[in-house]
């Protein structure tokens, strides 16, 4: 018996094998869950089938671009009408910035280059946990889950708009969290360290923050995809049911240090 076993999420933000959707999605399959993923557009469908067509139980794999918010609600009709009009956990793990947004000067941001940042990897949680709502408020209540970075708190050099955005997303989390609350829904951030996937690559000079982060991190290693994936489980899982509007952190203790 797994924690998750009968229970029906949500994984948006699955790429290829290294996105940190995929673990975790990998995971909660393996808890017993059954799934439904997005992909993004055409590019990504083939690869998002086979990653799914490889788990244990049968995953509904639909297009959405989070930012059209026609494909957001189909996306969602969707995936509800396959879950017989219930949900029990969504995992939002989307982020984008423009590369040029992701080096040199913050102040260099550009106006639509602020606006996309903030959308795709803010606005987006609102977006999903509304269409969410009233598919976990049929299931009894729900977890909703997205992912941060400790760039959000403090100054990480060419994380930039990105940082901005992740302040958002954290400050979002604690708002869903009071507006959904009443209806059993929990609304939580996982605050990871550096794993190299797609999106990590676009930060100038990532490899570096790997580097740095095993030199210093209490654990003196960086965190491997699979330890963000089980607080995933745990959080999407009864075992985490008192928690709510939290930043978890999952980054071998980076976030301590000061000098
Ligand atoms: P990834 O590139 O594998 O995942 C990002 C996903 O966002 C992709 O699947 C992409 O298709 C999706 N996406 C972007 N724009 C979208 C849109 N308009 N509509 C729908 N989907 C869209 O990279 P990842 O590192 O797995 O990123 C997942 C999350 O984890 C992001 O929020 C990222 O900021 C966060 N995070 C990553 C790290 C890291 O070091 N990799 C650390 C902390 C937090």
């Amino acid at each position: 018996m797994g924690v998750l076993d009968g229970k029906k999420g949500v994984v948006l933000g699955i790429a290829n094998s290294r996105s940190i959707g995929w673990h975790i999605a990998r995971a909660a399959n393996n808890a017993g869950a059954h799934l439904a993923f997005n992909y993004q557009n055409e590019r990504l469908e083939d690869g998002v089938r086979k990653l799914a067509d490889s788990l244990s139980n049968p995953v509904a794999v639909l297009p959405c671009d989070l930012t059209d918010d026609k494909q957001v609600d189909r996306f969602f009709e969707e995936a509800g009408a396959g879950f017989d009009g219930q949900l029990d956990f969504l995992v939002h793990s989307v982020a984008f910035a423009n590369r040029e947004d992701l080096d040199g000067r913050f102040v260099d941001t550009s106006r639509d280059g602020f606006r996309l940042a903030l959308e795709v990897s803010c606005f987006t949680l609102v977006a999903a946990a509304k269409r969410a709502l009233p598919l976990m408020q049929a299931s009894g209540g729900g977890s909703i889950i997205t992912l941060s970075y400790y760039g959000a708190e403090k100054v990480v050099r060419n994380y930039n708009i990105m940082g901005v955005a992740k302040a958002a997303l954290e400050c979002t989390v604690r708002y869903l969290s009071a507006d959904l609350g009443p209806d059993n829904v929990r609304v939580n951030a996982i605050s990871a360290g550096p794993i190299k996937t797609l999106a990590a690559r676009g930060i100038s000079g990532f490899g570096e923050i790997l580097k740095v982060v095993e030199e210093k991190t209490p654990l003196r290693r960086n965190i491997t995809p699979d330890e963000v994936a089980r607080t995933a489980v745990f959080l999407s899982s009864g075992e985490g049911g008192g928690i709510t509007g939290e930043t978890i952190y999952v980054d071998a203790g980076y976030h301590v240090l000061g000098l």
